[in-house]
């Protein structure tokens, strides 16, 4: 194997091996045009060619999962776990139940979260898994017996010292609680095998929130940074889920005005601003009526329109909060047009390679998802490490924590990706994830 010492010939190696994979080709893109210039400048990580190496994930498993829907009729599905890099700690990331989950996004997802994790400082390798299943408008039942029928086959494995998956795109509270009821009784084992666990049965507190908040903690240090702060901030989020709901709630609390939520159906705008109270009432009814942004709107009056996404609207800070690449290049211009200088994702990747790309040439500060909603896995590390010792921290005590590291990732991307008038937090998270990743790897021999 030959040592490849630019952009172009990468794209031409990855691309031979992995033509079909297309979200996979775009995420090793994005990371490899800030890589390649450390490798060649570092003799021992062109020696062992770690970044090629970092391309490969350490192991697929997939498998099929058939169980039984309410008619008693045999349904089968599709299960995966990407076990992408276990350098620094066990393998760790989420599992997604999504009709569009397929090998590269699972690979994207996973490639992506050995980098975040990196970040953390935690002991935490990278992982993503997920299933082709759709649990919208499937009962209570059939969805305890797809999560059973699926941890019977992952069971094998996982565990405290080898993976430990947590919840994603429909992958809740419920879900994991079902996951790791089966994973407990196979096992006859009690332990943090999957986090994201009930506070009740080895969960953290803020785990829930951490992914929200951590973005909004993260958007206060770009804010200090760049010399202003949070409060009145207009900010446009999409998304309904976890990490937006939370986000808009610590948002509203560090004093901004959040304008925009939206789902797969439409976007609900409110020029006066979601109030905490609403946000409370959306999170305390997820899921129960069929569109909640609709139900919400009955109570506020704001503007819904069907088919449409928040980035239209005139704002200071946008957080895409939702799914990959949702936000793409003419979504990009229209937010720079209309005066928008600050983009977190709270999403994985949902800009997509051409918004990235208009951001860069307005000089529109933009904070890429492994860095900035890093807080997730965070808890999750912090999760693993309460139920090693059984021990459960307060409430304050992992906020303070969550801060912190957030602080910390924020820190790593200003010192990575300092451009004299700018900082270039991609570039930043970018280096700063690959050198402990590559250090680990130089350090571990082949
Ligand atoms: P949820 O399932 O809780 O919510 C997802 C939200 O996004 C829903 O409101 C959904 O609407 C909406 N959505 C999905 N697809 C689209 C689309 N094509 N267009 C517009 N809206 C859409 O997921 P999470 O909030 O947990 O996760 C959101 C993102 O954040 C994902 O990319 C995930 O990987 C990432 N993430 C999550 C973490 C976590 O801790 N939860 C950690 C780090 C990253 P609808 O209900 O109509 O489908």
């Amino acid at each position: 194997m030959s040592y490849t010492s630019n952009l172009d010939e990468f794209k031409a190696w990855i691309t031979q091996r992995y033509p079909d994979q297309k979200e996979y080709l775009q995420a090793t893109f994005d990371i490899a045009n800030d890589v390649i210039p450390v490798c060649n400048a570092n003799e021992k990580y062109k020696q062992w060619e770690v970044f090629k190496r970092l391309c490969e994930p350490e192991r697929i498993i997939q498998f099929s999962v058939a169980w039984l829907n309410d008619n008693h009729e045999v349904e089968i599905n599709k299960g995966w776990r990407v076990q992408h890099c276990g350098l620094i700690g066990p393998f760790k990331g989420g599992l997604r139940f999504h009709p569009t989950v397929n090998e590269s996004i699972l690979k994207f997802l996973a490639f992506e979260q050995s980098f975040k994790n990196a970040l953390t400082g935690l002991p935490i390798g990278g992982a993503k898994g997920g299933s082709d299943f759709n649990p919208k408008g499937r009962s209570d039942y059939e969805v305890m017996r797809f999560c059973q029928a699926f941890m019977q086959e992952l069971q094998r494995h996982i565990g405290p010292y080898t993976d430990v998956p947590a919840g994603d795109i429909n992958v809740g509270s419920r879900e994991i609680g079902y996951l790791y009821g089966e994973y407990r009784k196979i096992n006859n084992r009690f332990g943090g095998a999957i986090t994201g666990k009930d506070i009740e049965f080895g969960g953290s507190y803020v785990r829930t929130e951490a992914t929200g908040f951590g973005l909004i903690y993260f958007l206060d240090d770009v804010l200090k940074q760049a010399n202003t702060d949070i409060s009145g901030k207009r900010i446009a989020i999409s998304g309904a889920g976890n990490v937006a709901l939370h986000a808009a709630l610590k948002a509203i609390q560090f004093g901004a005005k959040v304008i925009t939520l939206s789902n797969s159906r439409g976007t609900l705008f409110y020029e006066k601003g979601f109030t905490e109270e609403d946000l409370h009432w959306v999170i305390n009814h997820k899921g129960k009526p069929d569109n909640i942004l609709l139900s919400l709107n009955e109570r506020i009056n704001g503007v819904w329109e069907a088919d449409t996404k928040p980035w239209s609207a005139a704002v200071d800070v946008a957080l895409p909060c939702a799914t990959q690449n949702e936000l793409i290049g003419e979504d990009a211009r229209s937010l720079v047009k209309n005066g928008c200088k600050f983009v977190l994702e709270g999403a994985n990747m949902p800009c997509n390679e051409a918004a990235q790309k208009a951001f860069k040439e307005a000089k529109i500060t933009f904070v890429p998802g492994k860095a900035s909603n890093a807080g997730g896995v965070a808890l999750s590390g912090l999760e693993m490490s309460q139920n090693a010792t059984f021990h459960k921290a307060t409430y304050e005590s992992m906020d303070a924590s969550l801060k912190e590291i957030m602080e910390n990732i924020h820190l790593q991307c200003v010192q990575e990706g300092n451009e004299g008038d700018f900082i270039n937090y991609t570039k930043g998270a970018n280096i700063a994830a690959f050198r402990r990743l590559a250090d680990a790897m130089v350090s571990q021999g082949i």
